[in-house]
């Protein structure tokens, strides 16, 4: 299956002399400047526990605000980062924003979800990695037990052995590991046994027709099956409808997120969201 990037995101946004017009190397010094000036920016989208209903993580998912442009989507310019090796400056400030975040909320008292935070591909095969990722945590006083780094399947299948010893350091930091657009890739199942996660995240490609297309049913119910038996959390990605999540409750997938439930928004309005899903669930 091909992915469906942005697919109602991206193009809508952006005005038609947007992104595309900038060339390569002016998106590079843009990036560059745009880190130093500060127009990068987290929105946070609840992951949510479908048994209580309760709010038990958010994502941080990153956006940039250019001054001409306007909002800018990480589909139009991660690639770019990575090829760069922009990313790895950028994926610090986004771990590090994730973090101080998160410490934020639990001082405001809003309630103990977990964090997680997206990594590239460049920035998983850093040598000092999880020592890095040890000064991050350390500085911003998060509660490692607090953040999941979320990698996709294609990541950890490149080089299964330093993949492997990679996993080990950062579990053995606390954090735990999702791994994020699951179906999509070349999973070995055997190494899905043998890394040490925590999380598997089916891809919204598989949840979008589950409610309509009874193939694509069994296979989320395959999956999760299999997830639930090997002792993981299953979350399903790309939740729009109701009928989509009764169905996944049905085949008791742990967690859900997605539209449905709220797009990722600003770390203002996630609070808004948490505290009015709160009330709603007390209320009932
Ligand atoms: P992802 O980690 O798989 O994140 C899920 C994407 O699906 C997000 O797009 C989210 O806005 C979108 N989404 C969530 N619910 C729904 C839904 O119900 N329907 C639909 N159609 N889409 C939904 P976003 O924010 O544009 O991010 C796209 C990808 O960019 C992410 O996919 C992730 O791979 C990457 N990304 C985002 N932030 C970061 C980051 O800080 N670092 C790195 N390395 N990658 C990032
Ligand atoms: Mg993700
Ligand atoms: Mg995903
Ligand atoms: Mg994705």
């Amino acid at each position: 299956r091909v992915k469906e990037h942005g697919r109602n995101s991206v193009r809508q946004f952006i005005p038609e002399m947007g992104v595309t017009a900038i060339s390569r190397l002016n998106m590079e010094s843009a990036m560059r400047r745009g880190l130093e000036r500060a127009e990068f920016a987290l929105h946070y989208q609840p992951k949510i526990d479908l048994k209580s209903g309760h709010v038990v993580g958010a994502e941080a998912l990153v956006r940039w605000y250019h001054p001409q442009i306007g909002l800018i989507h990480p589909i139009e310019f991660i690639p770019l980062a990575e090829e760069t090796g922009l990313i790895l400056p950028l994926g610090e400030w986004v771990l590090n924003e994730a973090c101080r975040q998160q410490v934020a909320w639990v001082n405001k008292g809003l309630g103990a979800f977990k964090i997680a935070v997206n990594m590239s591909s460049r920035q998983f095969r850093q040598d000092d990695l999880a020592e890095r990722v040890a000064n991050i945590i350390q500085r911003s006083g998060v509660d490692p037990h607090a953040v999941t780094l979320e990698l996709t399947e294609s990541m950890v299948m490149q080089d299964v052995g330093s993949t492997l010893m990679t996993l080990r350091s950062l579990k053995n930091l606390g954090l735990s590991i999702s791994l994020d657009d699951f179906g999509t890739g070349y999973s070995s199942l055997s190494y899905l046994r043998r890394f040490p996660i925590d999380e598997l995240k089916i891809d919204k490609s598989f949840i979008n027709d589950i409610h309509v297309n009874p193939d694509d049913a069994a296979i989320a119910g395959a999956i999760i099956a299999m997830g639930l038996s090997l002792g993981l959390n299953v979350v399903a990605e790309g939740v729009e409808k109701n009928e989509q999540a009764s169905l996944l409750k049905e085949m008791r997938c742990t967690q859900v997120q997605g539209y449905y439930f709220s797009k990722p928004v600003d770390a203002t309005a996630f609070e808004g969201f948490v505290l009015k899903n709160q009330a709603r669930r007390v209320g009932e």
